[in-house]
């Protein structure tokens, strides 16, 4: 078996939170479940389906330009021109945020809850939570 090759997409739906805890909730669409609190919450947003559909990415491997033509993420895609299938992924959203101590500008991943980093600049973990 060939490595999945994997493209992400560059579309998410709007940060949502979680009905139960007022939590963030993971940036998916349709059942999900709140990794804060466990509860099973139904997403949906009827836009970001939309352009999901009508996403325009490259293909990976001839550059081609594609339509994704289908209004879930992951999903799984062939390319017309070179016939490699690929899985278009859901975006993973970054942010930025400020160390407390050495006031660096640090970009990161975007998940529930809480959790401690350690700064990479002055070595002073602190803790972030969204
Ligand atoms: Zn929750
Ligand atoms: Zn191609
Ligand atoms: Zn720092």
């Amino acid at each position: 078996m060939d490595e999945p090759i994997t493209v992400e997409s560059r579309i998410a739906p709007p940060p949502l939170s979680c009905p139960k805890c007022g939590g963030l909730l993971p940036s998916e669409l349709g059942d999900i479940q709140c990794e804060l609190c466990g509860a099973n919450v139904r997403t949906d947003h009827a836009p970001t389906r939309k352009k999901w559909e009508e996403e325009r990415l490259s293909c990976p491997s001839c550059s081609k330009v594609l339509i994704a033509g289908v209004n879930d993420r992951p999903a799984e895609l062939r390319c017309g021109g070179c016939e490699t299938q690929f899985t278009l992924t859901a975006k993973v959203i970054r942010v930025e945020i400020q160390c407390p101590s050495c006031e660096r500008s640090l970009r990161m991943k975007q998940r529930p809850g809480e959790r401690t980093i350690t700064c990479p600049a002055c070595e002073v973990p602190f803790k972030v939570s969204f």
